[in-house]
């Protein structure tokens, strides 16, 4: 199967249920953080919590270690998947135990402990709900924390009235748990080996935290005499104290619960005495408590990921799956789609990578468009998209470049890796951009003939069902160049950026953003200046990228210190500038840039806010619109701007409560990912064309939503700026 085929039979079986399921949770998650009044300081109190745990690990360990030792435990490091079930199978061995009951472990997944066992003809029963009908289905799970969330309840009602031999079908969702629960309560009683993971792990007491929606984590542990505990390394923060955050935040981030079902705080071996389930003689007083307990803490290229600068935040995830479920991709495919061998969602690129390795993480890694909405839903801030770029990069440089020898005298990228020749395509959209300019419209008529839409999609991968971009054969700093000012005594003065697309493209939302700064009395230049480097980073071409950036800093920072501010259509590049140039320029350039740098509606409003009059604006005239606000304009808080602003025009604004509208620049144009960008733009569409919305004029402020838009829908689209701008020339 291709994977587009393979994407698009995923969204047919598994995509509404993980659709229904995720957006619940998100839901969830927006009322219950909306509750906390100190979410943000929840969240940096927990980041800093894990920078520091992760820096200190050695010491941290080394503390652990004595501490279980003097619970009467042992701690047991291992190195990797098979150091790791070595120890656990002599364990099991050793306590001549048949059957081991399991809970609440991805770590165990990630070491593939049950095939280990059952080699050695161990029974190994999944006790949590979701896991077990996966055991029971043999399939994979597919989300981390609600692992058969791709399965509806007919789905399951039908597995288990297949696989059991049942007096009368099951149907409701009651009569399926209570079978699970009789079925597993069962085979947990006569088990001698309890296995759990753990979410966090306490270096001064040796006290463990579980977090679970069901009892059978404290039931494994409850029944039987021996516990092995299995987690990865990162696990381990220094005090009990510390797990507070991650507490109040876990299950809001994941499943949107104040607080999960059960919060289990053991410090094993636990004192309570076991109970033996054949004997209903004795009292419980009278039974002992000669319980056993291993911790297995697991490296398994965690320690290298630990020295690794890009890869070392991927130790801060606390597993929460807030990144798979803000993802707008991940909800129409799912973990079987969107993730590797254990991990999935946006975090899992940095942990298949950093544990599996890069093969395993280039098989989804291209499934992240870097909309940095998981960033914002993140609770120890970890900067995903970055992570998934570098990743990207990576792989890149794994890649045979068979097309080396074409593309390098063609392209002035800095790679010195191999990138595919798509990836090198839409990276370098500069090249072509200029290229297409100079030769339009001659070049929007070749690009769009049959036989070149036929070769781009066999050669670059480029759907032919996607309209391609129609460059304008003059230029946005062409025009500009071209034109007087009509500002005498300017109120401030900004230079507008040239993004590749205003400038060789959507040239008319740049020419509608000068005339409506004018009109406010900005002084307005438009120079020339290289692209952000935002095509190339997400490609994974980070040199090129570097270079981009140094560029445009080099040509914006002038502008700055002259006393201009610098206004910015493309939302993503305004990201660009504050988030990813972070990465790539030295500090004070990326904060004098990020500092002086604002998306054009947010200046707008500010110069509205601070004394400009909204007469000078064109004025609504009773026009009701329907407004879709880009992505990372969104996880900059910056979408309320546009808002206020044409609500002071006087129109009546619709705003998208759609969160993504699954175009996010090439994502949308690639062959294999175009049914899923349509799908996620779907939901867009619908809003956009029901009964309340299907009159209104359509504006959106990216240039991907704008071309996304086009498609979907009927009726032209434009950028907010334009409304303002109305016929002034
Ligand atoms: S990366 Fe952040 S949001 Fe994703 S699972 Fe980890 S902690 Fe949760």
């Amino acid at each position: 199967m291709s994977d587009a085929e393979e994407l698009r039979h995923l969204m047919a079986t598994e995509g509404d249920a993980i659709s229904l399921n995720t957006k619940g949770f998100n839901r969830g998650r927006y009322d219950s953080v909306s509750r906390l009044d100190d979410y943000d300081e929840l969240k940096d109190k927990a980041r800093a919590i894990k920078e520091d745990a992760i820096e200190r690990l050695p010491e941290l360990i080394d503390q652990l270690e004595e501490t279980i030792a003097e619970n009467g435990g042992t701690l047991y490091i291992a190195d990797d998947e098979d150091d790791a079930n070595e120890y656990i199978r002599e364990v099991v061995a050793d306590r001549e135990a048949e059957r081991v009951v399991k809970s609440k472990s991805m770590t165990s997944e990630e070491i593939e402990v049950n095939e280990a066992l059952e080699a050695d003809g161990v029974e190994v029963v999944e006790t949590d709900l979701g896991e077990w009908v996966l055991q029971v289905a043999d399939e994979a799970p597919s989300h981390i924390v609600a692992p058969a969330i791709h399965k509806s309840r007919d789905a399951i009602a039908e597995l288990f009235n297949e696989r059991f031999d049942l007096d009368e079908p099951l149907e409701t969702a009651e009569e399926l748990t209570q079978f699970a629960r009789e079925q597993l309560g069962e085979l947990i009683e006569d088990a001698q080996v309890g296995m759990t993971g753990a979410n966090f792990v306490t270096a001064d007491t040796g006290t463990m935290a579980l977090v679970t929606s069901e009892g059978n984590a404290r039931k494994t542990v409850a029944a039987t005499d021996t516990q092995i505990a299995v987690a990865g390394v990162e696990k381990v923060v220094p005090t009990v104290e510390d797990m507070q955050p991650f507490v109040e935040l876990i299950g809001r981030s994941g499943t949107g619960q104040d607080i999960t079902a059960y919060l289990s705080l053991l410090t094993p071996p636990v004192g309570t005495p076991n109970v033996d389930f054949g004997d209903d003689e004795t009292p419980l007083s009278e039974l002992d408590a000669d319980r056993d307990f291993h911790l297995v803490l697991i490296d398994n290229g965690r320690m290298a990921m630990r020295e690794d600068d890009d890869l070392r935040e991927t130790l801060y995830c606390i597993r929460c799956s807030a990144c798979s479920n803000s993802c707008a991709n991940f909800q129409q495919v799912g973990g079987h789609a969107f993730g590797g061998e254990t991990y999935s969602g946006g975090i899992a690129t940095g942990w298949e990578a950093g544990i599996e390795g890069l093969d395993t993480a280039a098989e989804f890694n291209d499934l992240c468009t870097g909309c940095s909405r998981c960033v914002d839903a993140c609770p120890v801030k970890i900067d995903i998209p970055w992570i998934n770029t570098v990743v990207r990069d990576r792989i890149n440089g794994e890649k045979e470049g068979q097309f080396d020898f074409l593309v390098d005298g063609l392209t002035p990228d800095e790679e010195d890796t191999s990138p595919s020749l798509q990836k090198r395509f839409f990276g370098n959209f500069e090249t072509v951009a200029k290229v297409g300019s100079a030769l339009a419209p001659a070049s929007n008529w070749l690009a769009n003939t049959t036989v070149s839409r036929q070769a781009m999609q066999r050669v670059l991968g480029v759907d032919a069902r996607r309209e391609l971009p129609k460059f304008t054969r003059e230029t946005l700093v062409e025009w500009f160049a071209d034109r007087e000012t009509a500002v005498r005594n300017p109120d401030r003065r900004a230079v507008l950026y040239p993004d590749l697309y205003t400038n060789h493209v959507q040239v008319e939302r740049g020419k509608a953003a000068v005339r409506v700064l004018e009109a406010l009395n900005i002084d307005v230049v438009v120079p020339k200046v290289a692209s952000s480097g935002r095509a190339p980073l997400s490609q994974g071409m980070v040199s090129t990228a570097r270079d981009h950036a140094e560029r445009v800093s080099a040509a914006l920072l002038p502008h700055i210190e002259d006393g201009r501010d610098v206004v910015v259509i493309e939302p993503s590049d305004l990201a660009m500038f504050h988030r990813e140039y972070k990465r790539l320029l030295d500090q004070s350039t990326h904060e004098s840039l990020a500092g002086n740098s604002y998306e054009v509606m947010e200046y707008v409003y500010g110069l509205l806010e601070n004394g400009a009059s909204v007469d000078i604006l064109t004025p609504a005239m009773g026009e009701r619109v329907a407004y879709h606000s880009h992505c990372q304009q969104r996880t900059l808080g910056l979408e309320g701007h546009t808002t206020a602003v044409l609500e002071r025009c006087g129109y009546d604004v619709l705003t998208s409560d759609v969160e993504c509208c699954g175009m996010a620049g090439s994502f949308g144009y690639k062959s294999d990912y175009y049914d899923v960008s349509v799908a996620v733009g779907n939901d867009l569409r619908d809003q956009f064309t029901d009964a309340d919305a299907s009159d209104r004029t359509v504006v959106a402020s990216g240039t991907s939503c704008l071309e996304q838009l086009d498609d979907l829908l009927e009726r032209p689209t434009r950028h907010p700026i334009q409304l303002l701008a109305g016929d002034r020339r």
